[in-house]
């Protein structure tokens, strides 16, 4: 299995040249016929449990790879690489988001024709991640119930900025006392459109609908 770690020196990367570097990285998934996946939610909201669970359901249908962003660990990506999953690691030092230079360094590093689809998760925070167009094919917000009521009401232009909406661990709802159809009209107001999924990753439910609405 191929297991990569880069680490970024953010001065160097700041804001400038983002949105160029976007288009890059989307015509280079493009050019490999690649479904990029961008997953952006806070720490605790289980975005790495979701991408395990969506590649224990996906790894034989495809070849993936997982980017993981994270500080300084690359505990999320070795659990991924556990389902069979080749991962790249990125490591921001201090930057609290993944920006598309980032993405760009990892791209240019790995043969792409071996992949079919892409998982990227995103540093765990759910403000600024949003602000930086990766050049993916589809941005993925994860709350859930164990965060309260508000996650949502609070991240508005996340929320805006995103294609679709995961509420997970949805199993735990009940004995949280937790509404989650409040939080799906919080979702509403944003955004009448959005797609919202009521996920468990643990238990696989709501699973099947998302990878539908992912096309894959
Ligand atoms: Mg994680
Ligand atoms: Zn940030």
């Amino acid at each position: 299995m191929n297991e990569k770690t880069i680490s970024i020196d953010v001065q160097k990367d700041l804001f400038g040249a983002n949105e160029e570097a976007a288009s890059k990285n989307a015509e280079i998934f493009q050019k490999h016929g690649i479904v990029s996946i961008d997953i952006m939610g806070s720490v605790g909201t289980g975005k790495t449990q979701l991408i395990e669970s969506l590649c224990e359901r996906l790894s034989d249908k495809y070849p993936i790879l997982m980017i993981a962003g994270d500080l300084a660990t690359r505990i999320d990506a070795d659990r991924v690489g556990a389902h069979d999953v080749d991962t790249v690691q990125i490591n921001t030092g201090t930057a609290c988001h993944l920006d598309a230079r980032m993405i760009h360094v990892a791209l240019k590093d790995t043969d792409l024709s071996k992949y079919k689809v892409v998982f990227i998760e995103n540093v765990g925070n759910l403000i600024c991640p949003a602000g930086y167009s990766l050049g993916v094919n589809k941005k993925v917000v994860v709350v859930s119930v164990t965060e309260g009521p508000y996650m949502v009401r609070k991240h508005p232009l996340t929320i805006k900025r995103s294609d679709m909406v995961v509420i997970n661990k949805i199993d735990l709802a009940e004995v949280l006392e937790f509404d989650v159809d409040a939080l799906v009209d919080d979702v509403r107001e944003v955004d009448a459109k959005l797609p919202v999924f009521r996920v468990s990753s643990k238990t696989g439910q709501g699973l099947d609908a998302l990878i539908a609405h992912l096309g894959l």
